[in-house]
């Protein structure tokens, strides 16, 4: 038999961070714990109530699609899809069918050792619905969720394996938060997933499976795993895959059948006649957010400077460590005037000191702090001799955490190479210290590191070691 091929793809629901929800002035905010304080008529779907568009939310969504360098219908449409849920007061959630906002866009995943392009379906808007909230004998609805606006991602079943599902997700995750339309915290139910797995031969598709309505990345991944396991076992005992939703039960790991879900599957779209179609016009692509993809950077900054993949992933976690990267080289590199050793300084200090001392302290990049020139001023200076490795790390430390300026740092530990200043200071040393001048000149070695060291204790470790040794053995033999 011919080695079967897991095909599989997503589908995202992924809430938005604007301030109110989609079709109305609640606010939208998922900190709120009591149940029904962010609600109105057109949330609750009291009758005669209008729906108007929150233009934040498409803002956000062309956004995306952009990003995802989707074919954009700038004409799209609302459609109501009907069905009967407590959660869903008006029995149809305002949706995008026929024509959504983006269609046709690509998402590469980049890593290590993988370059992949992901074809992504659609892309469009709707409303979120309310939360069942669940107590022994009774239940109670909860209708602060509904209608936050909500961006639906569809991708073709390019993925082929449990990994690849990961990867997506995660990049997919870092893309959100770097055009800061949503947290996506999963852990928050502000992304949501559900997978489509069929197993076949080559590059043909099986029958397919979903799984619905998982809220963790973790459970998604065993989710798929699990069920392109089942599969294969059902396939070789020579069994049918029958085509179905099935659940995920994180505690037992394993996938079970809901198939009820399916039959209901009639959603009766039709076009929503409350609202007008939805033009993506001048005003909304002036206030889009324009942003490469991480798997775009990576790609990126590989070809320009050479930057392995395990490096640049360590980068694209933030947006602006991708930033503070690219401006701290472009500023060495006027300094400096040599590109491959502005490149090589910046990457010994970058991951493990700068990245390093944020993540110890858990913070962020503040310019305010530190800015990619003071950053790069610091490397000039170490590239100079004029400051040493330890100087460089102990700057970045305080400039991150906001206690000095890296200049003040700088000023306070420069290295002294400056002979005529060092002079005066070995001419003390020497006139104070008679005895060791004598015992080097008898042959004791020591006695030099001796004097070496008193230099040191004055100026605080700041004489530069060289210029001391050479100063102190040309006063010695003079003197003699
Ligand atoms: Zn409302
Ligand atoms: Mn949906």
């Amino acid at each position: 038999m011919e080695e079967l091929i897991p095909k599989i793809g997503l589908e995202i629901h992924l809430e938005l961070q604007t301030k109110t929800k989609l079709f109305c002035s609640c606010k939208n905010d998922p900190k709120e714990t009591e149940p029904n304080r962010n609600i109105c008529e057109i949330c609750t779907g009291q009758p005669g109530v209008l729906p108007v568009l929150n233009k934040q939310a498409v803002i956000y969504a062309y956004s995306l699609a952009k990003a995802l360098k989707m074919k954009v219908n700038y004409k799209s449409e609302f459609a109501r899809k009907n069905y009967f849920y407590p959660d869903l007061p008006k029995n149809y959630q305002i949706s995008q069918y026929e024509y959504p906002l983006g269609e046709q866009g690509i998402f590469y995943l980049v890593r290590e050792n993988l370059e992949k392009k992901v074809r992504i379906r659609r892309i469009h808007l709707e409303e979120d619905t309310g939360r069942n909230l669940h107590f022994g004998n009774y239940s109670l609805v909860d209708f602060n969720r509904s209608g936050v606006p909500l961006i639906e991602i569809v991708t073709e079943p390019d993925l082929r394996s449990a990994e690849e599902v990961e990867i997506f997700a995660e990049e997919f995750v870092l893309l959100i938060r770097h055009l800061g339309i949503s947290s996506a915290d999963a852990e928050k139910g502000q992304i949501r997933f559900e997978a489509n797995v069929s197993l076949a031969p080559g590059e043909s598709l099986g029958t397919k499976v979903e799984i619905k309505n998982i809220n963790k990345i973790k459970s998604l991944v065993e989710a798929v795993k699990y069920e392109i396991e089942r599969q294969k076992e059902l396939i070789l005992k020579g069994e049918k895959i029958v085509q179905e939703t099935r659940g995920y039960d994180e505690n037992k790991k394993i996938t079970f059948s809901q198939r009820w879900k399916e039959e209901a599957e009639d959603y009766r779209y039709f076009p929503e006649p409350d609202l007008p179609p939805l033009i993506i016009d001048e005003e909304i692509e002036k206030n889009a957010l324009y942003v490469e993809t991480p798997g775009e950077i990576k790609m990126r900054l590989k070809k320009e400077y050479g930057l392995d993949y395990k490096f640049s992933q360590i980068l694209v976690l933030e947006k602006e460590r991708v930033y503070f990267f690219e401006e701290t080289l472009s500023e060495l590199r006027k300094l400096l005037r040599d590109p491959e050793l502005s490149l090589k300084l910046l990457i010994n200090f970058f991951i493990n000191d700068f990245i390093g001392f944020l993540e110890k302290y858990g913070l962020e990049i503040k310019r305010e702090n530190i800015t990619p020139h003071e950053f790069a001023h610091l490397l000039y200076l170490y590239s100079q001799n004029k400051i040493s490795s330890k100087i460089v790390k102990e700057a970045l430390e305080l400039g991150i955490k906001g206690e000095m300026r890296v200049e003040d740092v700088i000023k306070e530990k420069e290295m002294i190479s400056d002979a005529e200043v060092l002079d005066k200071i070995i001419e003390e040393v020497i006139k104070e210290f008679p005895q060791s001048v004598e015992d080097y000149m008898k042959g004791e070695e020591k006695a030099l590191e001796f004097l070496i060291g008193q230099v040191m204790k004055k100026t605080k470790g700041r004489a530069e070691p060289n210029l001391t040794r050479q100063i102190i053995l040309e006063k010695i033999s003079h003197a003699n």
